[in-house]
């Protein structure tokens, strides 16, 4: 059994990027980028207004001034600001010259025509320097950046009309056992339905990653092994769930050696999820993950996420936020790390989520994060600080 340390490291240092591709701007949010991103200009590209109001000399101030031109934005000023003037002027319009500031309308009185008064005690300049936000020439976004909204929109700034990013890893997954049904299916007898598939496409979706289904594979070495064998042909990742425990009818370790893969480790000292299996064939990877809902949810999240952001060339930092745990917690044993789902009962305190056993999923709708006991911790006392992971 390795720390779970040493098995996200492992899991990390055995991935690589699977390669690049160029997509349309509008493609990219989700995406991994795949090259730096230099600006081809300045931004703003003019010293520009901040405000609707009149830019004129400070030391003409408070005026009466005479308005000689206006300026909306857009509109480049075609005459330069000498004393006693001003030029009306719109947020986004370039600053006319001789102009070192801009007071806005709100402290204007306009008097005879066309003259302007300043009507307040002092103003700030109220304008942006050329290239105060970008210089042509910097590198506005990294290689590795995960595309978000905000990133978007620089990459348009910068006319970045294609991008190149990482290529999406296509992840097979599997379900096994023989209890399970499909869910349009109503289990009778000893049957469940399988919500393992659904709920790991779902985490897959979210990391931006290209999942398809493989069914659920009966629990027999032969039919296990045809599983893997097709999904690790179609994929780089084949996921699977159940099997990987030491019962009569696990038979997802041997399957997968069957099919090539090397393990780098077959047990880990976390709970839940000890029995997780990782491996590669030097092509693809395989993680075989305990069945249990919460066992498979909460894996995928800690190992396979981080994992499948580093093939896409991502360095995946979970978000912690500090919080005071209501109640505290306590257990018998620490041979192994324990991840504990919690909610937030007020920004800066959370509570331990109630969950019956590691096939309660209902109870991981309701978890806002996730926090850990260390190897050795026995308790967390209550009303001590924890770092709480987003989920
Ligand atoms: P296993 O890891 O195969 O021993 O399964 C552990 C528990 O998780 C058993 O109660 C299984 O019925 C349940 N389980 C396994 N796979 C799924 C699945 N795909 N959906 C829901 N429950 C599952
Ligand atoms: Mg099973």
């Amino acid at each position: 059994m390795i720390t779970f340390e040493e098995a996200l490291n492992r899991m990390l240092a055995s991935a690589r990027l699977l390669g690049v591709e160029r997509v349309p701007l509008a493609e990219c949010l989700g995406r991994v980028l795949a090259e730096d991103i230099v600006s081809d200009l300045d931004m703003p590209p003019f010293d520009k207004s901040a405000m609707d109001g009149f830019a004129c000399r400070r030391a003409d101030l408070p005026g009466p001034l005479r308005i000689v031109e206006e300026i909306p934005a857009g509109k480049m000023p075609e005459k330069a600001i000498a004393a006693g003037e001003a030029a009306r002027i719109m947020t986004g319009a370039p600053l006319p010259q001789g102009a070192d500031c801009v007071f806005m309308r709100e402290d204007s009185a306009e008097e005879a025509e066309e003259m302007v008064r300043f009507t307040a005690r002092n103003t700030s300049d109220n304008f942006c320097l050329r290239g105060e936000d970008v210089h042509t020439g910097d590198c506005v976004l990294e290689k590795g950046e995960w595309l978000g909204p905000a990133h978007l929109a620089i990459l348009a700034t910068v006319g970045a009309v294609e991008v190149q990013v990482a290529k999406r890893p296509r992840l097979g997954i599997i379900a096994t056992g023989s209890e399970l049904v499909e869910v349009g299916t109503k289990p009778q007898g000893a049957a469940i339905r399988n919500s393992n598939s659904p709920q790991l496409l779902a985490q897959a979706a979210q990391c931006g990653v290209l999942a398809r289904y493989y069914g659920i594979a009966p629990d027999t070495p032969e039919a296990t092994r045809a599983a893997i064998a097709r999904a690790q042909a179609e994929n780089d990742v084949v996921v699977l769930s159940g099997g990987v425990s030491s019962g009569d009818f696990d038979f997802v370790p041997q399957a997968l050696a069957d099919c090539g893969y090397k393990f780098l480790f077959d047990s880990v000292a976390m709970q839940p999820g000890r029995p997780s299996v990782f491996g590669s064939d030097g092509q693809t990877w395989c993680i075989g993950l305990p069945g249990n809902p919460v066992s498979t949810y909460l894996i995928f999240e800690i190992m396979l996420r981080p994992f499948l952001c580093r093939l896409m060339g991502h360095d995946y930092r979970p978000r912690l936020v500090r919080a005071k745990l209501a109640g505290g917690t306590v257990r018998k044993k620490a041979a192994r790390q324990s991840s504990l789902p919690v909610r937030f009962v007020d920004p800066g305190t959370v509570e331990l989520i109630e969950y019956h056993g590691s096939a309660h999923i209902g109870a991981m709708t309701r978890a806002e994060g996730l926090i850990t006991m260390p190897v050795g911790c026995l308790e967390i006392k209550a009303g001590e600080e924890v770092d709480v992971r987003s989920l």
